[in-house]
C-alpha cells in the first residue's frame, strides 16, 4: 500500500505552561496596556524586552506588534525618506517590501543565490547603481550569507545593515547571533516562527539614539522611564519632540507569553535541527533534486526546509505538488505563477516597480518549500522524505507529464 502522511505542517506546540499561567495572571489583574503598572510593579513588556537584550546581548531591546511593524520602525528609526533606494533581497516574504514602501522607501531587489542566500556581488553592483545607503537583509527561510563578506561589502560602501531575522532567532553565524550584525534586528514572534504569541516582534540593537527612537516612534506617550532594555533619560529628552507616534506596541498578555520561550530557543534549535537533519538524509541523493547547503558557519533554525528542481518544467512540478498533496504532504512551490497564499515572488509585489532578476526567476522555478514544526517526529520526517524522494523519482523520471498528472491509484 502506499505511504500518506496524516499530520498537520501548520500545527505548532501549544503555550508553555508557564507562558498560560503568567497570561491568567495578567488577565486577572487587567493591565494589559504596557504603561498601565501598579506602583513598583514592571510591566511584562519591559521584562521580556530585557530578557531578550540578554539573550541576543544586545544593549537594548523593544517589543512590538509585528515582525513587519518591527522592520518598518527599524527603517523610519533609520530616517528613510520618501523615494528613497532601499536595498533587500528578491526572494523574501511580502511583509520585507511592504515595510519598505510603507516607510515611504522604495525597494531595490537583489538577486540570490542557489543557496537561497543574498549574491553578493549583485548586493555591490546594485548598492552602486541605486546609491542607496540600506539595506534590509532578509535571512530568508533561515539561510544565512557569508555575513563577515557582507559586513566588509557594507562597511566598505557605507551601507547600514539591518537584519530581517524572522527565520533566524536563535540561529548564529560564527558563534554571533542572527540579529547582531547588522545596526539594528528585527525577529517576528508571529505563530509560526520560533516563539509564538500568536502576533509580535522585537527590535534589538546597541545603537542609543536608534533605540530611543524606536522607543518614540512605537508609541511611548512619554513614558519611556518605564522601558528597562532602553538608553537613559538625556537620549529620550533631545529625540522626544521630532519623533512621530507610530504606534505599534506590544501588550503585557502577548509579553508574557513570550517569557518562558526565551529559555526554550536552544533546545527548540535542537529539535529543529534533528527534524532537518532527517529530512536532509532521506532526500540525499535523490537524483533531479538538489539539497540546499549548509555552511560549517552557520547554526540554523531548521523550523522549514527547502530543497531545489533544477531545470524542470513547471507542469512536472506541478504533477510533483499535487501527488505529493495527495499523500498529505503539503509543500509550497514558490515558482508558482499566481500568487497562493503567501507570496514570496517580486512580480506579486507591483508597487516595488518592474526590476527583473533573472537568476532569482531561475532559482525560484524550481525552489520547492515545506514547514517542520516541532509537532513533527524524526518517524514523521522520514515518512515525509520517503513520500517526496518517491514521488521526484516518478515524476522526475516519467517521459511524459501526462503520465504522471493524476496521482497513482493504490
Ligand atoms: C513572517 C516574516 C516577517 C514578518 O512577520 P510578521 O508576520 O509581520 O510578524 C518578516 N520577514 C519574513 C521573511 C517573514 O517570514
Amino acid at each position: 500500500m502506499m505511504e500518506r502522511f496524516t499530520g498537520a505542517f501548520t500545527q505548532q506546540e501549544p503555550i508553555p505552561e508557564a507562558g498560560i499561567a503568567a497570561a491568567l495572571a495578567v488577565m486577572g489583574h487587567g493591565r494589559l496596556h504596557r504603561y498601565n503598572t501598579a506602583p513598583g510593579e514592571i510591566a511584562e513588556a519591559a521584562l521580556l524586552e530585557e530578557e531578550f537584550a540578554a539573550f541576543t546581548g544586545a544593549r537594548y531591546c523593544l517589543a512590538v506588534a509585528s515582525g513587519g511593524y518591527a522592520m518598518g520602525c527599524a527603517l523610519r528609526a533609520c530616517g528613510v525618506q520618501q523615494g528613497e533606494p532601499v536595498l533587500s533581497n528578491a526572494f523574501t516574504l511580502a511583509p520585507v517590501p511592504g515595510a519598505i514602501a510603507a516607510a515611504g522607501g522604495h525597494p531595490v531587489l537583489v538577486e540570490v543565490t542557489e543557496d537561497l542566500v543574498l549574491d553578493l556581488d549583485d548586493l555591490v553592483l546594485k548598492a552602486k547603481a541605486s546609491g542607496a545607503r540600506l539595506l534590509l537583509l532578509s535571512h530568508m527561510r533561515g539561510h544565512v550569507c557569508d555575513m563577515d563578506r557582507l559586513m566588509a561589502i557594507c562597511g566598505d560602501l557605507g551601507v547600514t545593515v539591518i537584519e530581517d531575522c524572522a527565520h533566524t532567532m536563535g540561529a548564529e553565524w560564527r558563534g554571533v547571533p542572527s540579529g547582531r550584525h547588522g545596526l539594528i534586528g528585527c525577529y517576528s514572534t508571529q505563530t509560526y516562527k520560533h516563539m509564538n504569541s500568536g502576533e509580535g516582534g522585537l527590535l534589538v540593537t546597541d545603537d542609543a539614539e536608534m533605540a530611543a527612537r524606536m522607543i518614540l516612534l512605537s508609541g511611548s506617550y512619554m513614558l519611556y522611564g518605564r522601558h528597562r532594555a532602553a538608553p537613559g533619560e538625556e537620549v529620550f529628552r533631545r529625540l522626544r519632540l521630532e519623533v512621530p507616534n507610530v504606534s505599534g506596541r506590544m501588550d503585557n498578555l502577548r509579553a508574557a507569553v513570550l517569557r518562558p520561550q526565551i529559555g526554550m530557543l536552544a533546545e527548540r534549535r535542537d529539535r529543529w535541527a534533528t527534524l532537518y537533519r532527517g529530512m536532509e538524509a532521506g532526500l540525499a541523493a535523490t537524483p533531479g533534486l538538489r539539497l540546499i547547503p549548509r555552511p560549517e558557519e552557520e547554526r540554523y533554525m531548521g523550523s522549514s526546509f527547502q530543497f531545489l528542481l533544477p531545470g524542470w518544467e513547471a507542469a512536472r512540478v506541478n504533477a510533483l505538488v499535487a501527488r505529493c498533496a495527495a499523500r498529505g504532504v503539503e509543500m509550497k512551490w514558490f515558482g508558482a505563477p499566481e500568487p497562493v497564499a503567501f507570496t514570496s515572488r517580486y512580480e506579486h509585489w507591483a508597487y516595488a516597480k518592474p526590476q527583473p532578476c533573472p537568476q532569482t526567476d531561475r532559482v525560484l522555478a524550481g525552489l520547492i518549500d515545506m514547514r517542520l514544526p516541532l509537532t513533527f517526529s524524526p518517524e514523521d520526517v522520514a515518512l515525509i522524505a520517503r513520500i517526496i524522494r518517491a514521488e521526484v523519482l516518478a515524476v522526475g523520471q516519467a517521459e511524459t507529464v501526462e503520465n504522471v498528472a493524476a496521482p497513482l491509484a493504490d
